[in-house]
Parts: structure tokens; sequence; C-alpha cells
């Protein structure tokens, strides 16, 4: 089967689906690769890079042309208006379509005849995580927004003790203790800060344990705050105002916050209000990492840095890009995983026995494969 990688196009998107050493090894397996011109440079890999490996070097009309799977980081604005206007029934696509927000517009390569399969979908089992793109992007959103949080903070993260006087460490909160959560959880910790988290998941406080934090605990949570697949649950307006409520005195006491809260399909769940954002010492750095879903912050703006009451809001769009060539790696390793699963014999199918292939899968032969995307669906 010929795989077609093609170019990211959306402003601000530096990673590429695929690495040489993925090619490499892809081409071992019987596939042939044609890799769009250009295809790496923002994550600094070279087109000699690709033909080394084994690629072919082509158009991206060509791409379109001749692939019989194309592969993409994400299909979303520019680049899925193209895809969609080029997509060939018989084709399929692999990349990161946000099926469950975007639930109409996926639905048609059913129609199309396109065979998709979106990334998002992949489930959170162990057997999968090593194609789990949603883990390994929000392990690098989650460490930016660390760094970003220390660089933009009027003050340093460790303690230091010097001859100009003690310093203190810099108190980190972190909200939604996920993979990103934690990882941010994590990197501030290493940096020296004095950090705690809070997550509506019961679960979540040995993680935060974890990682060397302290669980703030509201209690106010109940049992019905995850659901069967490990994810939070949408809460009711009640629990979200007690919520704020309860959160109002620790915010106060913060010099960054790193929000992360997120319910896949959904906007996100606002944790901070602007008045609690008013009873926040100046200086205090937030950093919302929910900002493409609308914000766990009522006052974040999507890269647009807000500065209220001395507090600043910071919500960067695709942060993963920001380390494009890691972002990039790792994606690539997701999905390489992710073909081993379907190449046979040079071939790549689909068996629906496979939990994964199933839940991964949006349409096929003209039908809607998702279990969870039927459901959105209805
Ligand atoms: P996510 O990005 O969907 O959400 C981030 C965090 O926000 C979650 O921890 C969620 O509980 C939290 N959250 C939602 N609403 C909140 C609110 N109102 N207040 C506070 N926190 C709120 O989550 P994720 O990082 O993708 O992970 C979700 C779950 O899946 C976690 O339990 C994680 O450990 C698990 N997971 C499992 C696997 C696997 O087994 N393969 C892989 C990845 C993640």
């Amino acid at each position: 089967m010929k795989i077609g990688l093609l170019k990211e196009i959306n402003a601000g998107e530096k990673r590429v689906a695929l690495l040489p050493a993925n090619v490499a090894r892809l081409k071992e397996k019987g596939l042939e690769i044609l890799v769009e011109q250009g295809a790496g440079l923002a994550s600094a890999i070279a087109d000699s890079d690709y033909t080394e490996a084994g690629a072919s070097l082509v158009s991206r009309e060509q791409v379109f042309a001749d692939a019989e799977l194309l592969l993409s980081v994400t299909i979303k604005g520019d680049q899925a208006e193209q895809i969609d206007a080029q997509i060939q029934s018989g084709q399929w696509l692999l990349g990161m379509m946000d099926p469950l927000a975007q639930a109409q517009q996926v639905a048609q390569y059913a129609d199309k005849g396109v065979t998709a399969l979106a990334l998002e979908l992949v489930p959170r089992i162990t057997r999968a995580q090593s194609m789990d793109v949603l883990s390994s992007m929000a392990t690098i959103a989650g460490y930016k927004a660390v760094l970003i949080a220390a660089e933009r903070a009027p003050r340093l993260f460790p303690m230091m003790m010097t001859a100009a006087g003690t310093l203190k460490p810099a108190r980190v909160f972190v909200m939604g203790a996920g993979v990103a959560g934690l990882q941010a959880c994590a990197t501030a910790k290493r940096l020296g800060a004095v950090v705690e988290a809070y997550d509506i998941r019961p679960a979540a406080r040995e993680q935060i344990l974890s990682v060397g934090a302290r669980p703030v605990e509201l209690n106010i949570e109940d049992s019905a705050t995850e659901s069967k697949g490990g994810y939070a649950t949408e809460q009711s307006d009640d629990f979200i105002a007690r919520q704020q409520a309860a959160m109002a005195d620790v915010l106060a006491q913060q010099d960054v916050v790193i929000t992360t809260a997120a319910i896949p399909g959904r906007p996100a769940p606002k944790l901070i209000t602007a008045e609690m954002v008013k009873g926040m010492k100046p200086g205090t750095v937030i950093v919302d990492l929910a900002a493409e879903t609308g914000g766990n912050c009522e006052l974040t703006q999507l890269d647009v840095e807000v500065v209220e009451n001395g507090v600043t809001i910071i919500g960067p769009s695709n942060m993963p890009s920001m380390a494009a060539t890691h972002a990039s790696q790792m994606f690539a390793t997701n999905i390489e995983n992710l073909l081993n699963l379907m190449v046979n014999e040079g071939q790549v199918t689909l068996d629906f026995e496979d939990e994964i292939l199933k839940d991964t899968t949006v349409s096929h032969e003209g039908q809607i494969i998702s279990p969870r995307l039927r459901d959105v669906l209805g």
C-alpha cells in the first residue's frame, strides 16, 4: 500500500506525522511511502532525510493522486478543507480530526466512501498506550505550560538562600490532573516550586502524590465524576458553582495556576471566574491549556495575553507544536504502532474484532464504525 505523508499547512502547525526512522521501518513491512516536499522542514527534518530512509519525494498533488492512505497530524482548518476537496472514494485518511466535537463533519467521510481513522478515538487501554497521541501530545503541553509560566512569572520557581536574602519558592497549582496536568506537576516540581493539584476524579489523588505534588481536597466530589473509560464526566452547573466557591481561597494563595481540565468532545469546564481572578494576587500567571475548547478561565482568550488586576492569563493554541521535533517524534511513533496493527504483507487492513481498530475507525465501506461516534451522532 502507498502511504502519503502530507505537509501540514495550518498556521502554527510545525509537526509532521512520520519521521525518516518510521519511514525506514514501515518500508521493511512492505509499505511504500510518498512524502510531500518540505513536509518535515518545520520539525527540522530535511527532504533528503526522507529519501535516504527510502521514501519517494513528491508534490502535494501527487500525494493526493497516488497515495492510498493519507497521513496528516491535524485534519482541521485549511488542511481539512484541502483534504476534503481532494480525497477520493476508496482512499484512507488517518490523523487528528476532532471527531466528537465535529461529528457531522467527519461522518461525511462515510458518505464519500473514505476510510477515516481518528487518532483521538484510540481507546485509553493499556495495549493502546503506544498509539495514544492524546497522551503523548498532552505530555508535551503540560511540560511547556510550566515553562511558559516560569518565563512570564515575575518571580523564580525554586527557593534560593542567597547573600541577598532568601527567596520563597513559587506556589504552583495545577487544575485537572490527567496526562498534561501530571506532567505539569512533575515539571514544576523539577524547577523547585511547591506544587498542589486538583482533579474531580478521586483516582487522580494517588497520581498527584506520585509526581511529588500535594492533592487539594475540596470534599465536594461524588462517585459520578468518572466515566467507565477513566475520563471525567461533565458536571452540573450546581457542582461547578460549588467547585468555584471552594476553589477561590486556594487560588488566592498561588503564584502560578496551570489549568488542564477537559471533557472529551465538550467545551472546557469553567473553573475560574472573572470574580475569582479578582481575588488572586497581582503577579499571578494563569496558563490555560483548555483555551482551544473555550478555556477553564472565564477571561481566557485564545492566543491573546490578558492582564486583569495584575493577573496574567495566557491561553496558547497548539502547544505540542512549540516542541515540534519531539512532538513529531512521539506522534510518528504512535502512528507507526497503529499502522503495525493494520499492516499485513504490505497491505493495510482493518479487523474490527480488534477493539483498538473498531474504536478508532470513523468510517469504512460507507458505514460509521466507532461506537463513541455513533453515540454522538445518535
Ligand atoms: P482530559 O484531557 O480529558 O482531561 C484532563 C483532566 O481534567 C482529567 O484528569 C479530568 O478528570 C479533569 N477534569 C475534568 N473536569 C474537571 C473539573 N471540573 N475540575 C477538575 N478537573 C477536571 O484527560 P486525560 O489527560 O486525557 O486523561 C483522562 C484519563 O484517562 C485519566 O484517568 C488518565 O490517567 C487516563 N488515561 C489512560 C490511558 C491508558 O490507560 N491507556 C492513557 C491516557 C490517559
